[in-house]
């Protein structure tokens, strides 16, 4: 099935794999922003960042993209902490960029005794912390993970760590460990991208590389996916071009 992106009210588009690897720019990325940026929402299982923070990363690699119009796996799960658990004390395992804008969102954070623990890509996870988790969900805790993602690429072509693989250490001390991720291909930020652009599901495409989570999340929607590294199209570039 070809993809022609005109056809579409909102183009939903993955970063990592599809618009950048690391600090590159990856092909057609540059000219899917300047054709469809009025109607793009971009869709990360991201966790380090907030939209605010990677829209201003973005621009330095001259892609325009509002924070408005990103959706990130770490700050919808805590708009969904602040929202369904307000006042709660929650033990947050991530970047300082996550914990500011958990504060900002009226969430008390904390470092032991928490009544929700939420694990995102914390580059600085350690024994102390993977101890500190492990006992607070065994004491009652609520477990929410950013996403199950095992590896991202990395731009050299190796990989980078995800939240899955921390998941992976806690679920080794706790066998039978009862969590709930947030990023793709659980639906809340697909549905939550649909309410950004004002399109239905049947009016949308979603680009991404990864078919277990972006392919995978789309079906459950009912969303057009355009795989990228798929056997249609390379890369964004493919996808853009096929457009014209
Ligand atoms: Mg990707």
């Amino acid at each position: 099935m070809n993809i022609y992106l005109d056809r579409y009210k909102a183009v939903l588009c993955d970063l990592d794999g599809c618009l950048i690897s690391g600090n590159m720019v990856l092909p057609g990325a540059r000219e899917l922003v300047a054709r469809f940026g009025d109607r793009l929402i971009a869709v990360s299982n991201n966790s380090t960042d907030t939209p605010i923070t990677l829209s201003h990363r973005l621009a330095e690699l001259g892609l325009s993209i509002s924070a408005g119009r990103i959706v990130l796996a770490g700050s919808t799960a805590i708009d969904i902490l602040a929202r369904e658990f307000s006042g709660a004390r929650v033990a947050i395992f991530g970047s300082p960029a996550i914990r500011s804008y958990a504060e900002a969102s009226g969430l008390v954070l904390a470092d032991m005794d928490a009544e929700l623990v939420l694990l995102t890509r914390d580059v600085g996870f350690s024994y102390e912390g993977l101890t500190q988790i492990s006992n607070m969900v065994r004491s009652g805790a609520s477990l929410f993970v950013a996403n199950l993602d095992g590896t991202h690429p990395a731009q050299d072509g190796g990989v980078v760590p995800e939240t899955g693989a921390l998941l992976a250490a806690v679920a080794t001390c706790l066998p039978n460990l009862r969590y709930r991720s947030i990023g793709k291909p659980d639906e809340v930020m697909f549905k939550l991208a649909l309410e950004l652009s004002g399109a239905t599901a049947q009016e949308a495409v979603f680009i991404g590389d990864n078919p277990d989570t972006d392919g995978e999340g789309a079906r459950r929607m009912n969303i057009a996916f355009a795989h990228i590294g798929g056997s249609l199209f390379t890369t964004v570039q493919d996808l853009v071009m096929t457009s014209d």
